[in-house]
């Protein structure tokens, strides 16, 4: 099991190009880190709106065929990680549907915090749901409205929602953008020629040669047609809330997100956490891939060399034969691999983005003291995370975050490592830059944005991941891929 916040979902829609599905396909293959549980895409040729969603990765999807089956000149696509939801099929999106509007198919990144109560309140006006996904409740407001065209039907159904939403949504001849107030999850609107593109992060953008033009504004419903562009407000002002994992952790470095470079920041996290835990040391190393840039911003601050001293294997697929638990790590050393010429009787910096259970933690420095380090100091670009995420974000219950219950003397001592040291929140704050107070931050504060609608024991998820009992600390955990 990854001991890592699972990424929430990828988004991407393009309007007034010929080739839409492709592109699109092309966009989700640049999004695919933000959810690797299912994808679809859903095109328009203008008169009839056709959708391809599979389980699995968006190159396992779509071949030649699939794509073929999509004609059009509008389309959107999702890549996707339950984060409210099972993980099947008919919770994978777009979520196409027909009403009193016409066609409609909808891409959702994000949760929206007041589905339940949407949702009891439409089933006992007989609404039927055919899924157990947050996003539903949107398309059966839509179909509901009495609104006099789908885009006042849009703007009216999105108002009642809480939480956190970047949508993309089409029409037969339409492409709509969406996006909470607080501006939870980035969506970003670029340029393709005459095309208009809407996507979770710009690589995707980069991909396809399109141009950064600005992001969907937060509360913002953008309507792309053959008419030109058309922004509606469906919300007052709200205190910004953008998510600061996404700086951290989840976006892919060579984007910009919230008007920042994503590389820049986490470079940043590193230097800054450098000044704030340094220790006298030979080498850093990062636990790779999420390590890495605030590895180099760490050594680059510290003035001592960074090396790679774990390789990552990239080809391990979703599924492999576990062997004999005599076969002790085998989780770990199936991606990671020490290299003992680095690390044997070195002093060794351990850089990674974050700490969420700490058992993977644990099973990497053991395997980097068993490579002959002479010292292990594991240091961690993020504040403590100590309450889950309610937000599009899958995080464990908070029982399962060692930073919840535990010291740091406590994980210390768990993780095996000679020192720990965590960057704090108001060094992650200054690495974002001038915009501090626009950030969520509740993973590390338990200061939550959002109200939530209900009593939190009453609402499920809520339930679920608030239990405040702390689980004891597995000695011999079980083994789990990193
Ligand atoms: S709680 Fe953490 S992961 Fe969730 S939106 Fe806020 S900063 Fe992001």
């Amino acid at each position: 099991m990854s001991d890592k916040f699972r990424e929430e979902c990828g988004v991407f829609g393009i309007f007034g190009h010929r080739e839409a599905a492709n592109l699109t396909y092309l966009g989700l293959y640049a999004l695919q880190h933000r959810g690797q549980e299912s994808a679809g895409i859903s095109a328009s040729d203008g008169t009839l709106i056709r959708a391809v969603r599979e389980m699995g990765y968006v190159n396992d999807i779509f071949d030649h065929d699939a794509i073929s089956s999509l004609p059009g000149h509008v389309a959107i696509g999702h890549t996707r990680y339950s984060t409210a939801g099972e993980s099947k099929l008919s919770n994978a999106q777009p979520i196409l549907i027909d009403c009193v509007h016409g066609q409609m198919a909808i891409a959702h990144n994000g949760n929206i915090v007041n589905a339940s109560e949407i949702k009891d309140r439409l089933v006992s006006q007989g609404s039927i749901f055919q899924t157990n996904s947050d996003t539903e409740v949107v398309v059966h407001l839509y179909a509901r409205s009495q609104a006099a065209n789908f885009a006042e039907a849009l703007v009216e159904s999105v108002a009642q929602l809480t939480g956190a939403f970047s949508f993309a949504v089409m029409t037969k001849d339409h492409l709509i953008a969406a996006r909470d107030p607080h501006g939870f999850r980035p969506l970003a609107l670029g340029r393709l020629g005459d095309a208009w593109v809407v996507c979770s992060e710009t690589c995707a953008l980069d991909l396809i040669n399109a141009t950064y033009v600005r992001d969907v504004e937060p509360g913002e419903v953008l309507v792309i047609g053959a008419g030109g562009v058309r922004s509606h407000r469906a919300f007052p002002n709200a205190k910004l809330a953008h998510c600061v994992f996404e700086h951290v952790y989840f976006a892919r470095p060579d984007s910009e997100v919230f008007g920042q470079s994503v590389n820049e920041v986490r470079t940043n996290l590193g230097r800054l956490l450098a000044t704030q835990t340094g220790v006298s040391a030979d080498v850093v190393v990062p636990i790779p891939d999420s390590g890495v840039c605030a590895a180099i911003g760490y050594a680059e601050e510290a003035k001592i060399p960074m090396r790679f001293g774990l390789i990552r294997n990239h080809y391990v697929g979703r599924t492999f034969i576990e062997p004999a638990q005599s076969i002790r790590h085998f989780g770990v050393k199936v991606k990671l691999n020490p290299v003992k010429s680095i690390l044997a009787g070195q002093r060794v910096v351990l850089v990674d983005d974050s700490l969420v259970r700490g058992t993977t933690s644990r099973k990497i420095v053991k395997m980097v003291r068993a490579a002959g380090a002479k010292e292990v100091h594991l240091r961690i670009s993020c504040p403590p995370t100590v309450s889950p995420c309610f937000y599009g974000v899958d995080t464990p219950r908070r029982s399962e975050l060692i930073a919840s219950s535990h010291s740091l003397e406590e994980i210390r001592k768990y993780v095996g490592a000679d020192s720990i040291g965590y960057l704090s929140l108001d060094g992650l704050l200054d690495a974002v830059g001038p915009r501090r107070q626009h950030y969520c931050t509740s993973c590390y504060t338990e200061q939550y944005p959002v109200a939530f609608p209900r009593d939190e024991k009453a609402f499920l998820q809520l339930t679920l991941k608030l239990d405040g009992t702390p689980l004891p600390l597995p000695e011999e955990e079980p083994e789990g891929v990193v």
